[in-house]
């Protein structure tokens, strides 16, 4: 919801300031679904709210469970649709929410980027993503955020900024239960080390170098892998903090001897790098999952490296990273 339109019609109704106070702290509270099940509003205010707003600016249209997560396909206000998911698989309750409607990188493993780019979610659209899953679990509720749905986070910077304000200040989420995956925006790199948050960063570097990178990661082209690799450096000096680098390893695509000496001699560069290796999700028409996972692994540890292998959950209702598409016909 619109929190600042609700506020200017209240105001235009002479409503004390308590009326606006209580309703968003119903609306991010996630135990309802409409205004008319807010029965500690007057009847009439209700059915007038109900009338003129709506509580979401996203309704759904599919639900699918899987044993360890949800994923749900959820309808704009203009007809576009998004995928968002919910995974249950430790001690905390994880939404991972999308930031664009499609992706403009095209990143070849990715299916997003096959649905084409359709526009920047607004900070709304983003936030009602995680008041979906809230209302859906009431009373539980969600307790870590990743940025690593459709779209690049940091391609939609502003609305991001705006976003990660109400997820800590109205749905009181700590900065390090955040974590936001970036395909390598060099430039936005910069100013979020800036920001001096706890927030975490993930980048999808998935190649040790540029001609590999190259191939499989449009953007690389634009942000060459050596200003990327100093823009991690920067963030890692300035904000002390642990960066994660995430590596799906495709065959022959990113996998050979070469390629893991390439990703040692990256990794011992800089401690701070951590390296999360993970396993091919199947995209369609898409790339293979390499063979030499173990291979990758078992280096990694002998060299004494900062890694952990990500499992997987969610493939078998295509909700795992890079699996995320709408059809858009609108
Ligand atoms: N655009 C941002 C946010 C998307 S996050 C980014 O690129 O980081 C989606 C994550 O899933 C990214 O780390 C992406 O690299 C990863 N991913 C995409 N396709 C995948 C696949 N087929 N298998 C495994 N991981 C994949």
């Amino acid at each position: 919801m619109d929190t600042s339109k609700l506020h200017e019609y209240l105001i235009s109704l002479k409503l004390a300031e308590y009326r606006y106070k209580q309703i968003v702290k119903n609306y991010y509270s996630g135990r309802y679904q409409s205004f008319s099940q807010m029965t500690d509003l007057p009847k009439d205010l209700r059915a007038d709210l109900e009338q003129k707003f709506s509580l979401l600016s996203v309704s759904e249209i599919k639900l699918l469970e899987g044993s360890d997560t949800k994923k749900v396909s959820l309808k704009l206000s203009d007809g576009l649709a998004i995928e968002s998911v919910l995974m249950d698989y430790d001690q905390w309750l994880t939404a991972c929410v999308s930031s664009q409607v499609g992706c403009p990188l095209n990143c070849a493993f990715c299916a997003t980027g096959k649905m084409g780019f359709k526009r920047d979610l607004s900070s709304e659209e983003i936030i009602d993503q995680i008041i979906y899953w809230n209302s859906k679990i009431f009373p539980k509720y969600i307790g870590r955020i990743v940025f690593m749905g459709m779209g690049e986070p940091f391609l939609n910077w502003d609305n991001l900024l705006a976003a990660l304000k109400i997820i800590k200040e109205d749905l009181n989420i700590g900065s390090r239960k955040i974590s936001i995956s970036t395909a390598g925006i060099v430039p936005r790199i910069y100013d979020f080390a800036d920001l001096d948050t706890e927030i975490n960063l993930a980048i999808s570097l998935h190649a040790p170098d540029q001609p590999a990178r190259e191939k499989i990661m449009p953007i690389a082209r634009q942000y060459p892998f050596e200003d990327l690799i100093k823009s991690l450096n920067y963030y890692t000096a300035h904000t002390r903090r642990q960066l994660f680098l995430e590596y799906a390893l495709i065959k022959d695509v990113n996998d050979s001897q070469e390629h893991l000496n390439e990703l040692i001699k990256l990794l011992k560069s800089n401690f701070l790098f951590y390296l999360n290796l993970i396993p091919l999700n199947p995209v369609k028409d898409g790339l293979i999952p390499s063979p030499n996972l173990k291979a990758f692994t078992d280096a990694l540890s002998k060299n004494h490296l900062n890694f952990s292998l990500r499992q997987t959950f969610g493939q078998s209702i295509n909700s795992a990273c890079g699996q995320l598409i709408t059809e858009n016909k609108v």
